[in-house]
């Protein structure tokens, strides 16, 4: 029963990462546009992005992904090399050498704080209201997957401990926390509409400038309040994980984070089977594996721990 148990965990824990992957490049294909130019793009296609395509502003090969991705990964291989635990210089050194190997794209609030870090040394960053951006929020998988099963004091110290690495905000903060636990909860088989009563509605509560209607907030920036408003929309008004993720990237604006981050939580909830195979065949080979790989060993030792 256990081994059940936990088989069906690793599953959900390698659907959500390559969900996650699979909504950065679907995501990426109309990021910063609105959803008016996306309509008269696609409009041979009935005015809906919904296709691994690739371009975009980055000028991307289909089924190609971006920092939110990258930056996941090189995290992810700084906590197994730290034995499953979360240090923040570890994680700085980790998205520095990322920095430096030139990636496609990279947030203006993380190369600003890596570079301080090169400077001081000092892998937290100075705290600061003006950093609320998506950039932390954006790769939140492997630490929660490295954590589950902890008490809540233990993953809250370790999603700072990732976060603060570049985005060193309260409002970064609660989102962060937020994600990491919905993220858990859906692994362990948790349905949406606990979710909803366990985590977003409570969430909403004690942070209500994340208030949101169930009517589509179109194009969301890169501030973590629209980022989570969009992500939080999108999942609660589908029921599948392909209608979440089109859905969220047809808003446009910061599409590929929000298709990120939904495709994380969409892939934790509905599992490998709701993956369609057109877009894991599409997606970058490299990628899918390292996911898969990833996902499994950052659950291993979070049940080792
Ligand atoms: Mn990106
Ligand atoms: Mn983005």
């Amino acid at each position: 029963m256990l081994a059940t148990l936990d088989n069906q965990l690793i599953a959900r824990a390698e659907a959500s990462y390559l969900g996650f992957a699979l909504g950065d490049a679907l995501g990426a294909t109309v990021e910063f546009m609105t959803p008016r130019e996306i309509r008269a793009t696609f409009a041979r296609y009935g005015g809906i992005h919904r296709e691994m395509i690739g371009g975009g502003w980055l000028r991307l090969k289909p089924g190609q992904v971006t920092d939110d991705t990258t930056m996941s990964l090189v995290l992810g291989d700084a906590i197994l090399a730290c034995d499953g635990r979360v240090e923040p210089l570890a994680c700085a050194q980790a998205f520095d050498a990322w920095m430096r190997g030139k990636p496609i794209d990279i947030g203006n609030t993380v190369r600003r704080n890596l570079v301080t870090f090169r400077k001081t040394g000092d892998p937290v960053a100075p705290p600061s209201e003006h950093d609320a951006g998506n950039g932390a929020a954006m790769r939140v998988l492997p630490v929660a997957l490295a954590t589950l099963g902890r008490d809540d004091e233990t993953v809250r110290a370790a999603v700072r401990a990732q976060a603060h690495t570049t985005h060193h905000s309260a409002a970064s903060d609660a989102a962060c926390d937020c994600l990491v636990f919905m993220v858990q909860d859906a692994l362990r088989g948790g349905s949406l509409r606990d979710l909803y009563r366990q985590r977003i509605r409570p969430f909403v509560a004690a942070h209500p400038e994340f208030a949101f209607r169930p009517r589509r907030r179109e194009n969301p920036s890169g501030w973590v309040v629209e980022t989570l408003q969009a992500v939080l929309q999108a999942l609660l008004n589908n029921g599948s994980f392909e209608a979440c993720l089109i859905d969220v990237v047809n808003r446009g604006g910061d599409a590929d984070t929000t298709g990120a981050i939904v495709g994380m939580l969409a892939g934790a909830l509905y599992g490998h089977a709701a993956l369609p195979v057109r877009w894991l065949r599409a997606l970058d080979p490299q990628v899918r594996m390292r996911c898969t790989m990833q996902a499994r060993a950052l659950v291993a030792f979070a049940q080792a721990a």
